[in-house]
């Protein structure tokens, strides 16, 4: 993982005491105040962080930068990712920022911007950002117009309040479900908690004090999750639930304890929403077929998007879309937030299973099953291109995509090949109906690149 200080369109992310620092905190914060001021905004920015220690130092200086503009700062403290992107819909902000690095070890932090629609800033609006930041073109205003800071000490119960609505509480509870839940000490374990308990949930708690001291690698995949697995086989528990530090991402755990992976928290969500409305869901270019597949049985319809969480959600704004997310995990329910919410896929998969009346794995085998392989090798722009071209012409009769890389589409499985935004790598991400095409494949794009 790169160890520099990266300023993409999704925001800035570095090392704490090497190259994250608050100077460059607060004249990030002092940019994108000037920027939604030229744009016409006036009032308060939405601030909140995940749990980590380095959290409150971002935190202050990002607000000195904000309100040295004239900008107002709505203090969350603790909270997630969506939690930002609701409350700045919800108090009518001029934006949002949430300081988080996601997933990543405890060394990084980072900070990721949110427009006035809760959505991250598309890539051209991101670079005007850029620009007012690496050209300091920065406008500060005077003592008396300076922006003040105040806290908003509810933001849990907004964000609950909405996910409790699209679900049926009361026919979750009658389940009275046990649920362990690992928060890995990031900022979801205490609204994660209090929504399970809402929804009637017996709560086995895993690491839900946001000390931001992960007590293992904090991606919620199946390596890091062994711990949540046992815990779930010996309570004897209904499932599973794992959120990532800021928990927009979700991973499930099934009642034998088994980690069903991340793309099956979309895929069962999807399942839920178009049983009761029709409509199309996004999702991105590398996400898994199987959601495909359940919306053609619900004669329903997929979009599909570059890969990030901003191309998907405005997508589904775009397309008035009853669903959408990325099979990280993530899932977006518009009625919620336009942002990826672990909260929603809580609710949306204990009601799936209330209304159904199906554990987990019932759930699971229910839907196509696919063997899904991942892998990323260093490639500059030449050995990028040379990939593509190769591949281009070698999967030829397959429906190619090429607005993130390249996609192939073929009848038993689908080939997507992508370069970073951050660092000079290519990512090779397949899926076929079995484990031997899809090695089939994957072995295939490694010999284009001479591997
Ligand atoms: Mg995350």
């Amino acid at each position: 993982m790169a160890r520099e200080l990266i300023i993409s369109i999704s925001g800035m992310r570095g090392i704490i005491g090497e190259n994250l620092t608050p100077d460059l905190a607060a004249a990030y914060g002092a940019a994108f105040g000037t920027f939604l001021k030229s744009t016409g905004k006036s009032g308060s920015v939405v601030l909140g962080r995940d749990s980590r220690p380095s959290g409150p130092m971002l935190a202050a200086a990002i607000s000195a930068g904000v309100t040295a503009v004239g900008l107002g700062v709505v203090d969350l403290g603790i909270v997630t990712t969506p939690t930002v992107g609701i409350l700045v819909r919800h108090l009518g902000a001029a934006g949002g920022i949430v300081i988080t690095a996601s997933h990543n070890p405890i060394e990084y932090n980072g900070i990721k911007l949110l427009l006035d629609n809760g959505i991250a800033p598309p890539a051209p609006l991101a670079e005007q950002i850029r620009s007012i930041y690496f050209a300091r073109s920065i406008q500060y205003v005077d003592s008396v117009r300076c922006g003040r800071t105040s806290v908003y000490d509810q933001p849990d119960q907004v964000h609950i309040d909405k996910v409790v609505s699209i679900v049926e509480p009361d026919r979750i509870a009658s389940r009275r479900r046990k649920v362990v839940l690992d928060s890995v000490n990031g900022a979801g374990g205490r609204p994660g908690r209090s929504l399970l308990e809402r929804l009637g949930c017996e709560v086995i708690p895993m690491n839900l004090e946001p000390t931001g001291l992960f007590v293992h690698t904090p991606e919620p995949i199946a390596e890091n999750l062994q711990g949540l697995c046992g815990t779930v086989r010996q309570s004897g528990a209904d499932l599973g639930f794992a959120q990532d530090p800021d928990a927009d991402r979700l991973a499930i755990v099934d009642e034998q304890g088994r980690y069903i992976g991340e793309e099956y928290t979309l895929a069962l969500c999807a399942q839920w929403v178009f049983g009761h409305k029709k409509g199309s869901a996004a999702t991105n270019l590398s996400t898994s077929r199987m959601i495909d597949d359940i919306a053609s049985a619900a004669g329903c319809s997929v979009l599909r998007t570059p890969v990030g969480e901003a191309h998907v959600a405005q997508a589904m704004i775009a397309n008035h879309c009853v669903i959408g997310g990325e099979g990280n995990g993530g899932v977006i329910d518009l009625r919620i937030g336009p942002v990826r919410d672990s909260l929603v896929s809580m609710a949306i998969v204990l009601q799936l299973m209330a209304e159904t009346n199906l554990s987990l794995s019932e759930l699971v085998a229910r839907i196509p099953r696919y063997t899904m392989l991942k892998t990323k090798f260093s490639a500059d722009q030449q050995l990028a291109r040379t990939v593509l071209e190769k591949a281009r012409t070698f999967f030829s009769s397959a429906r190619i995509d090429s607005r993130d890389g390249l996609r192939f589409d073929l009848p038993d499985g689908w080939i997507h090949l992508r370069t970073s935004n951050t660092e000079p790598v290519m990512r090779a991400i397949v899926e076929a109906s079995s484990p031997e095409s899809a090695q089939k494949y994957l072995d295939q794009v490694m010999k284009f690149c001479g591997r």
